[in-house]
């Protein structure tokens, strides 16, 4: 099976000309959706809570910002970009009153209406532009003249417009620059929790605190380890981005390719993936949208609870001096609560 993929030349900006695009939210995607779509000629109106911090950030882009309720009132696509937990107190109260036959309503990740929190009436468009990176490589990259790969899904469409909108989208965004993927909200939503829990974010943050840990358990030294665990882990990525596998056991040694050979699948082994499968079970039954959301509404204590055990984790501290030593990395530091947005912003931080 091969994907369809979708580039500048399918996607026609006309389907967006003469139509105002509401950004709802301006945090990690929301920065960058305003930001790329205004820089590509898209009319954008961003929309923000009275109190928001984030209002002075994006008026100070350039953007024009209003209250929600005006913004999903003034726009023909709305897509909501405010954190998926949030979303459907924001839509109850200030989207969904204002809707109307025409609009299109989009999100960023399928989770809301693939498990049935948020169900627009028949009249609106739905869809979906997901792009496979966060917010300020979406951003970055987009300035540097590339893009980040996206997938689209289109849910509903009663007015005949939603596919030609959702791809106009997309191209705006800067992702038909690397390609557009047509998945459903179902897909994407499961593969998309899937992969950040398993290896994107969970497995990956877990492998390198494990191979840390057991150097600095042995008596190795911690900078050390950090050099060896995660600094260079993202010239082996780097590796993989370009050329896949094949390219970095190519331009390792041969004695590093030997090791990865005989060492890797006891590492990730059959117990991994059986864990895996389980993982993967729990995101389609429903049961981790289910224990999220009542984690968050029950005052997330177990969530800043896990977050504290990790941020000042002996890596986290060694890593933030070594990189502290290496201003070309244009290291970061991130303090507890930031927004994205805030920190993405030159100057903002540093
Ligand atoms: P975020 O956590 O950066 O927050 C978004 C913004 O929403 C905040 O900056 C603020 O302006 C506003 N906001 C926060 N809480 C709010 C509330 N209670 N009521 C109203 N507004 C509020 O969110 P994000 O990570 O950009 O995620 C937005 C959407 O994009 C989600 O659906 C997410 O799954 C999806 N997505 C995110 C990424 C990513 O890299 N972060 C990647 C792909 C898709
Ligand atoms: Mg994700």
């Amino acid at each position: 099976m091969t994907a369809k993929m979708y580039y500048d030349n399918d996607a026609d900006p006309a389907a967006l000309a003469r139509q105002t695009v509401a950004i709802i939210g301006y945090g990690s995607q929301g920065h960058a959706h305003a930001l790329n779509l205004h820089e590509s000629g898209v009319e954008v109106v961003v929309g923000l809570a009275p109190d928001s911090k984030s209002r002075k950030l994006a008026s100070d882009a350039g953007l024009r910002v209003v209250d929600v309720a005006e913004a999903v009132k003034a726009a023909d696509v709305i897509m909501i970009l405010v954190p998926d937990t949030a979303q459907k107190a924001v839509y109850d109260e200030e989207i969904v009153p204002n809707l109307r036959s025409g609009h299109l309503l989009m999100f960023a990740h399928g989770f809301n209406i693939h498990f049935g929190r948020i169900d627009p009436p028949g009249i609106v468009d739905v869809g979906m532009i997901a792009p496979k990176g966060p917010g300020h490589l979406l951003r970055s990259v987009y300035r540097s003249g590339g893009g980040v790969p996206a997938l689209f899904a289109v849910h509903r469409d009663p007015s005949g417009t939603a596919l030609s909108r959702v791809l106009a989208y997309g191209r705006a965004l800067g992702s038909t620059r690397a390609g557009l993927l047509e998945t459903t909200f179902a897909e994407e939503t499961e593969t998309d929790l899937f992969g950040e829990q398993a290896v994107l974010c969970g497995g990956t943050a877990a492998l390198v605190k494990m191979g840390f840990e057991t150097l600095v358990e042995a008596g190795y030294q911690p900078e050390l380890a950090y050099f060896e665990t995660m600094h260079e882990l993202k010239l082996i990525v780097d590796l993989l981005y370009r050329g896949g596998l094949n390219f970095m056991r190519f331009s390792v040694s041969d004695t590093a390719e030997y090791g990865d050979y005989i060492s890797g699948p006891r590492i990730i082994d059959e117990h991994v993936r059986a864990t895996m499968k389980q993982v993967l079970t729990e995101i389609q039954d429903g049961t981790f949208a289910r224990n999220w959301i009542a984690e968050s509404e029950s005052g997330r204590k177990e969530f800043d609870r896990l977050r504290a055990a990790d941020r000042d984790h002996l890596i986290e501290r060694v890593g933030s001096r070594l990189r502290g030593q290496m201003p070309f990395l244009d290291p970061i530091e991130v303090a507890a609560g930031q927004s994205q947005a805030s920190a993405t912003t030159p100057g903002a931080t540093r």
